[in-house]
Formats: C-alpha cells, structure tokens, sequence
C-alpha cells in the first residue's frame, strides 16, 4: 500500500490495462480507471489494486447526551446493566464496539430491587445517553418510552407477548416474567437486521 490523496469524482486514477478499479468505487469510461465517488485513493501496487475510501468511513455514528440507542442485554450485575449499542437515533451504528451502561438508578421512577429480575440478556432496550466516559456511554431507561422492547423466552425462544404493565409471557410455554417495558413493547419496527 502507498499514496492516499483525495480525489474528486470523474477524476482519472489509472489505465484500466495496468489496474483493477474497485467495482463499487471505480467506474472504467475509454479505457481509464475514474473515480465514482469522492474519498482518499488508495492503490495497492503489489495487487495492482484501485479503491476509494470514501467518507462513509468517517460518518460512524458515535452517540453524544440526549441520543436516544437501541441495544441488545449482554450482561446484568448487581448495579448495572451492560448494553450492546447497535443503533444511534435510528441508525445503524458501525460495530465498534460501544458499550453502553444503565445504572442501577436510571432504570425506572419506581425503585428496582434486583436487575436481573427485569431484564434478561438479549433484550432489546431503548434508552436515552445521559453521560460519556471515555468509550462507556451511561444510558437511561427511566422514561416511559425507554425500556425493553422486544424479548425472547429465555426457556424457548418465542417473542414474549405484554401482559399489563410490567409483566410478558411467552404464548408458547406460558413463562410469564416481570420486565422493564417501554411503553410500546412489542409493535416496534425499528428492530433492524444487523
Ligand atoms: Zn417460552
């Protein structure tokens, strides 16, 4: 690898003869290798290789306060809750790894007495950022509209159904559970396939 310039698009990279132009990056117009959206250039000499690194790569979605996330329940301790950040205000985030946080004191209004009594892991969570440290974003679900919303049966792996306030159950092995729900449980469709 050398040589990473910004190029605008239509500009002339090379002769199509002596390189590879990327497909989804390139375009070959009379024999020259042209590029087909604006970014660094990148050549590879020893693959004789041409792409652009567009600026998608820098668009990465990292959450600032008041974002609101969606994640997914990969651990439960004693004060906190640790989440999977996998989309920022609706959009896919790029996984790179964010890691999100709910304190034992921003899950609900109401007092929690045991967390893993209310979540589960896998869930899928709504909440808001309240705070950043470093690369650790501490999230909220103490509003009606954060919260859980979808889970699995943790005995058979059916979508859990609401049933009143704070409890699901699972139509299939009828496993009812108590679960932190936001108030639209269940009719979401922004669960995205990652
Ligand atoms: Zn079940």
């Amino acid at each position: 690898m050398n040589e990473a310039r910004y190029v605008a698009v239509g500009e002339e990279l090379g002769i199509a003869e002596e390189y590879l132009g990327d497909p989804s990056t390139t375009y070959i117009e009379n024999g020259k290798i042209h590029a087909a959206i604006a970014g660094n250039l990148t050549i590879d000499q020893e693959k004789r290789k041409i792409l652009i690194e567009g600026s998608h790569e820098k668009k990465r979605k990292i959450p600032k306060k008041g974002d609101i996330i969606t994640g997914f329940v990969y651990s439960i301790r004693k004060s906190s809750v640790g989440v999977k950040i996998k989309t920022v205000n609706n959009l896919v985030a790029v996984d790179v790894g964010l890691i999100g946080n709910i304190h034992v004191s921003n899950v609900s209004k109401s007092y929690v007495e045991k967390l893993d009594d209310i979540f589960d892991k896998n869930d899928l969570i709504r909440a808001r950022v309240v705070r950043i440290n470093g690369k650790e974003f501490q999230i909220s679900t103490s509003d009606d509209q954060f919260g859980v919303i979808k889970a699995s049966c943790k005995f058979c792996g059916h979508e859990m159904q609401r049933k009143g306030n704070n409890q699901i159950v699972c139509d299939f092995c009828n496993n009812h559970q108590r679960k932190e729900m936001a108030n639209d449980y269940g009719s979401i469709e922004e669960i995205l396939s990652f």
